[in-house]
């Protein structure tokens, strides 16, 4: 299809029938006046009065238990950048199109017109009541590190800022089951990450609890490596700042067990491919385009691993695996937090489902044959059924584990019956 043809769909099919991609459905009846009085007044009182007694009735008596809030301020969307509020509301759309397809959550957007982080931070707490929890999106960094910061600690209900943790989470994933493949140690082996942005420092920060060793660890920016001795660091970049005397790409990858690619696209070389130790991993996942064409790197390495951000090749680091999920078991507890374990949670979840049998609808779904766990394969695909009954479940018994879950699930196995959608 033709690039103007592909724009002219995507227009039309915002557009047409209705403009947007979401709307309000009521869910329950309206059709007497009897169901009137009870849905507003003088019904509606008595839920009120209720809630009034006790707060935690809220989540009997509204929907605030099932929604998210998926907030913007427009500042990093999708590749596009600095967008504003407006133009970023399409995306938001989106994302609450996905919360509702994939774990029956109510999304719903909101485009804030600020950047400044303060103000940003105050708005998300003021409306925090309507919502079960918040999903962060599309804020640049470091702004976003600050306001998901302070949210997480200020606010009783989970808030994830997904193009952070969602990346890390999937591609945590798709590491540990490329590892296994390889038959390499992730506290043995060195990792390379190029960019220094939202994604990769969450990315770091997750690799680095299931293991990972800081000092094998070269992460590098638009200015090059990110060494100790560099000036003005930002605290997350010196948190990753490295002790070796390196400067440049091409002097990390030699050797390298695995590249992370969470920047610009083009700046791996095939010679910096051949200079990976053997079964290289390489997610490399700039959109729209990578930091090397998935092509000329499996031409260059037989023996390589490899992922990136995009749906036409195999192992699509996809976001869309996480948030939907993690946000179901999150919510289904009523967690006040979405915590470190429940991530970790969802990652071995992930890794360890990629291993069993797959199921036949998935094969069709995607026009493949016998889809088995191997190099092509290292990571689900999102329409894979499995997602909601294995994901929500982990995720809820990490936050039981942990004492996050003010709602703890005693019945596991009608859980799972009631998450089959
Ligand atoms: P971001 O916060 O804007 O970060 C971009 C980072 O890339 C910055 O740290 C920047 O350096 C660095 N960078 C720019 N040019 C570079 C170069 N030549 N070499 C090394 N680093 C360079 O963006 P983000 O949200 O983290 O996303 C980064 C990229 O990953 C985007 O292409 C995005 O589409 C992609 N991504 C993919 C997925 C996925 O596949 N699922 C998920 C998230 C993000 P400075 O700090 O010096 O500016
Ligand atoms: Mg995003």
């Amino acid at each position: 299809m033709s690039k103007e043809k592909q724009r002219r769909e995507a227009l039309v099919y915002h557009a047409k029938p209705q403009p947007g991609k979401i709307k309000i459905v009521p869910t329950k009846p309206y059709e007497t006046q009897r169901d009137l009085a009870l849905a507003y007044s003088p019904g509606v009182a008595e839920p009120c009065l209720e809630i009034e007694k006790n707060p935690e009735e809220v989540y009997r008596y509204t929907a605030k238990g099932n929604t998210v809030a998926v907030i913007s301020n427009g500042t990093a969307v999708l590749g596009l950048g600095n967008i504003g509020p407006e133009a970023s509301k399409p995306v938001m759309e989106g994302k609450c199109l996905l919360f509702k397809i994939f774990a029956d959550i109510d999304g719903i957007d909101v485009e804030l017109d600020t950047t400044d982080v303060e103000k940003f931070i105050e708005t998300v707490k003021i409306i925090a009541p309507t919502f079960g929890g918040i999903n962060l999106e599309d804020i640049k960094a470091p702004e976003a590190f600050e306001i998901e910061r302070r949210l997480k600690e200020e606010l009783d209900i989970p808030v994830m800022h997904d193009d952070q943790h969602g990346t890390a989470i999937i591609s945590a994933a798709a590491l540990l089951n490329a590892l296994e493949l390889a038959e390499k140690k992730i506290e043995e082996v060195k990792v390379v990450v190029s960019g220094a942005g939202a994604a990769a420092v969450s990315c770091a920060r997750l690799y680095k609890a299931f293991g990972l060793k800081g000092e094998n660890l070269v992460m590098l920016d638009s200015k090059g490596v990110i060494r100790k001795d560099r000036e003005n660091l930002s605290t997350e970049k010196a948190e990753f700042a490295t002790h070796r005397k390196i400067d440049s790409l091409e002097e990390a990858m030699k050797d390298a067990d695995v590249f992370i690619g969470l920047s610009i696209a083009g700046i791996v070389s095939p010679q910096m491919l051949v200079s990976m130790a053997p079964n290289p991993i390489v997610f490399a996942m700039a959109n729209p385009d990578p930091e090397i064409p998935y092509e000329l790197a499996c031409e260059t390495r037989s023996d390589i691993i490899m992922a990136t951000g995009r749906s036409d090749h195999p192992n699509q680091v996809n976001n869309v695996l996480g948030f939907p999920f993690i946000f179901r078991g999150a919510l289904d507890v009523r967690s006040t937090k979405i915590n470190e374990e429940m991530k970790m949670a969802a990652v071995r979840a992930l890794a360890e489902m990629t291993k069993e049998p797959v199921p036949e609808q998935v094969n069709i779904t995607y026009d493949i044959t016998r889809l088995t766990f191997g190099r092509e394969y290292i990571i689900p695909k999102p329409f894979d059924p499995r997602l909601i009954t294995r994901i929500p479940p982990a995720v809820a018994k990490a936050a039981m584990e942990t004492g996050v879950a003010r709602a703890p699930i005693e019945n596991w196995e009608k859980y799972e019956e009631e998450l089959f959608l």
